[in-house]
């Protein structure tokens, strides 16, 4: 794994080493210095030896680094990594996790196109879809994911791009991925899986039949909230061609110092991803058995309403719990007391912090209401099963006991 300098980004499709084997080694390129870690290519652009190799290389004869926006060493090395880990053929880095979304589409569609898309998606990703895409003239069609038949009803007609997340953000509903990925086909569609919640580790889309996969490497990839970024994985045709070409040329490049920091976050991701699973399963099941709590959703307990479809599909259940403060009877679950429970709970937490970030070493709660799905409206809340009191909760890496005290404190002030 010590070949030469690739500015290709294309991962080996076939390796004969495990995933967390890769996490550590793939995409590490030593340069002459013989220097052990990855190194950190902080450079705008690259020189030439001769007016020739210039000529040679903007004429495409020659594949090598000219720009840090067309391609950057470190940036490859990401690239290499997290391809390796995914089992793709190959990946692009993006500035951020929505330039990944955004491109991901809009690099193959264009107007007339139809893109099927599942309601319940990261806020910022529909903002897109209807604030932008609608008006470039690309019908865009939702469609109730975790509900097989209103899939069966969407693709019924030709559509050009499928995007889905599962498990949702922040019910954690789960979509049934082989059975889309085989309508996808009749459909004549691409099919693209943003798996920032289920993580590389918990669930491989590629395999399961979808076309290409999307991150925001901003979540469990760094994991210690440091930097942002994104990623687009599939074919290397797709890739190297649509996705490669747009971001190139809209300049959403990923920086070589943050592809350097996610390098780096890779080589831990398995071992931070495992733990925080680890401990949101068991804190799921606890968070079930409270009296305080009316819901705890997690796609690996066995109340889950796609709870077989979670086993065949995930490895691991992910990191992140949603729950759903008990209110007294007769309360609005979408009124202000609902609110107020939820942020007594907030607030009495002394160890776990208030923010949007997920996937982070530092275990996080938020309310999805006020905050992420502010602008969905209550309507658009409850046709999702969301509420003024539910609580999605990021799991971390602190001991799971001193969690597990915390959210009791907490429970007990609500
Ligand atoms: C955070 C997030 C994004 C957007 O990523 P950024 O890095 O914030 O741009 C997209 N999809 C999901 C599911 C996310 O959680």
């Amino acid at each position: 794994m010590t070949d030469a300098l690739s500015p290709t980004g294309v991962a080996p499709a076939v390796s004969p080493f495990r995933p967390d084997t890769l996490a550590v080694r793939a995409g590490l390129h030593r340069t002459p210095f013989d220097e052990m870690s990855e190194a950190l290519f902080l450079t705008q652009g690259y020189v030439y030896p001769n007016a020739a190799n210039a000529e040679a290389a903007f004429a495409g004869e020659i594949d090598r680094y000219q720009y840090s926006r067309y391609g950057n060493p470190t940036v490859t090395t990401f690239e290499e990594r997290l391809a390796a880990i995914e089992g793709a053929e190959a990946c692009f880095a993006t500035a951020t996790g929505m330039a990944a979304v955004f491109v991901s589409l809009a690099s193959i569609l264009k107007q007339g196109s139809r893109l099927v898309a599942a309601r319940a998606l990261f806020g910022s990703s529909i903002a897109v879809f209807d604030d932008y895409f609608a008006q470039w003239g690309i019908v865009v069609d939702y469609v109730d994911a975790h509900d097989n038949a209103d899939w069966e009803r969407a693709l019924a007609t030709p559509a050009d791009a499928i995007y889905i997340e599962s498990p949702t953000n922040p019910m954690q509903d789960v979509v049934d991925i082989p059975f889309v990925a085989a309508l996808s086909k009749k459909a004549g569609a691409l099919f693209i899986v943003d798996n920032v919640f289920a993580t590389p580790l918990g669930q491989k889309p590629l395999e399961l039949g979808a076309d290409a996969v999307v991150y925001s490497a901003t979540k469990h990839i760094d994991g210690q909230g440091r930097v942002l970024g994104g990623a687009i994985l599939g074919s290397a045709e797709y890739v190297n061609g649509p996705v490669r070409t747009m971001v190139r040329t809209m300049g959403a490049t990923m920086s070589p110092f943050t592809a350097w920091v996610l390098a780096k976050s890779l080589e831990t991701l398995s071992l931070r991803v495992r733990a925080m699973a680890a401990s949101a399963a068991d804190l799921a099941a606890w968070f079930e058995a409270h009296p305080k709590v009316a819901l705890a959703r997690y796609p690996l307990l066995p109340s889950h309403p796609q709870y077989e479809r979670a086993k065949a599909q995930m490895t691991l259940g992910g990191t992140l719990v949603t729950i759903d403060i008990a209110l007294p009877e007769g309360t609005d679950p979408h009124g202000d007391e609902a609110k107020a429970a939820a942020f007594r709970f907030m607030d009495a937490l002394q160890v776990v912090d208030i923010s949007n970030n997920l996937g982070d070493a530092k275990s996080i709660v938020t309310h999805p209401a006020t905050t992420t799905h502010r602008k969905l409206g209550a309507k658009g809340r409850a046709a999702v099963g969301m509420s003024a009191a539910t609580v999605r909760i990021s799991i971390g890496l602190e001991d799971v006991e001193d969690l597990r005290e915390d959210f009791a404190r907490a429970l007990d002030a609500v």
